[in-house]
């Protein structure tokens, strides 16, 4: 006999809406802020590259509310990496950059949240990183803000705290590549459809987060998103 399936999206919320937002994919930036991108070791010129998460790791953290997330098993060394996150309402192939925006949906605050551990040592035995980025609740987000009301950002303040403390800091505006070149590059590589999510990078200051400690990160224009991990 087959199990019950459910075939349901996961949801996340939409600022000022009742209507969830049904996600299809998601896909990641690498590296897209320099200072980032030497922090692991780089050197910080080389392109930035593409990996994906599985849509069900997506944590979605309504506003006003604070999200959880489990420590997950087999590391000693989970870590954040806040992001803005892009919501596509419209796919399509080979997009141009100039047309990029009009694919956009809206606009949220994600944690790419990573086993660096694990990623580490894929690294250096050349395997993928599935283990290190892909596991369960690695992707918590917050309200996703429609373009209409919020433009697409391409300055402003990137950060995290972590119990009220500096981590990172940085601004969308020192991305290597924008928003509207990610989706153009992206939808070279794979056919775009309204659903997909994009994690746009992380700035500098990444750094191991313990069960217990709360998340603060915030993008200008996109308020906070919240997170503690239990
Ligand atoms: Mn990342």
């Amino acid at each position: 006999m087959l199990p019950a399936f459910s075939f349901a999206r996961p949801l996340l919320p939409i600022a000022g809406s009742n209507d969830g937002f049904p996600v299809r994919r998601i896909f990641c930036v690498g590296r897209n802020y320099a200072e980032h991108a030497r922090e692991m070791g780089a050197s910080g010129r080389e392109p930035p590259f593409f990996f994906c998460k599985p849509a069900d790791a997506v944590v979605p953290v309504p506003a006003g509310t604070v999200g959880q997330m489990d420590y997950p098993p087999r590391t000693a060394d989970l870590q954040h990496e806040v992001e803005l996150v892009i919501a596509l309402g419209r796919g399509g192939r080979d997009i141009a950059v100039a047309a990029a925006a009009s694919h956009v949906f809206g606009q949220a605050i994600g944690f790419d949240m990573t086993r660096r551990d694990l990623q580490k040592a894929a690294k250096e035995k050349g395997q993928p990183w599935e283990i290190g980025k892909a596991f369960d609740q690695s992707a918590p987000v917050g309200p996703i803000h429609r373009i209409e009301q919020i433009p697409l950002l391409t300055r402003g303040e990137i950060g995290l705290d972590v119990n009220g403390e500096a981590r990172q800091r940085g601004d969308v505006a020192d991305m290597i590549w924008p928003v509207a070149e990610i989706i153009a590059e992206l939808s070279g590589l794979f056919e775009l459809a309204a659903g997909d999510l994009i994690f746009t990078g992380t700035p500098a200051g990444v750094g191991p987060v313990r069960r217990g400690d709360h998340m603060s990160g915030r993008v200008a224009g996109l308020g906070e998103l919240d997170v503690v991990i239990v």
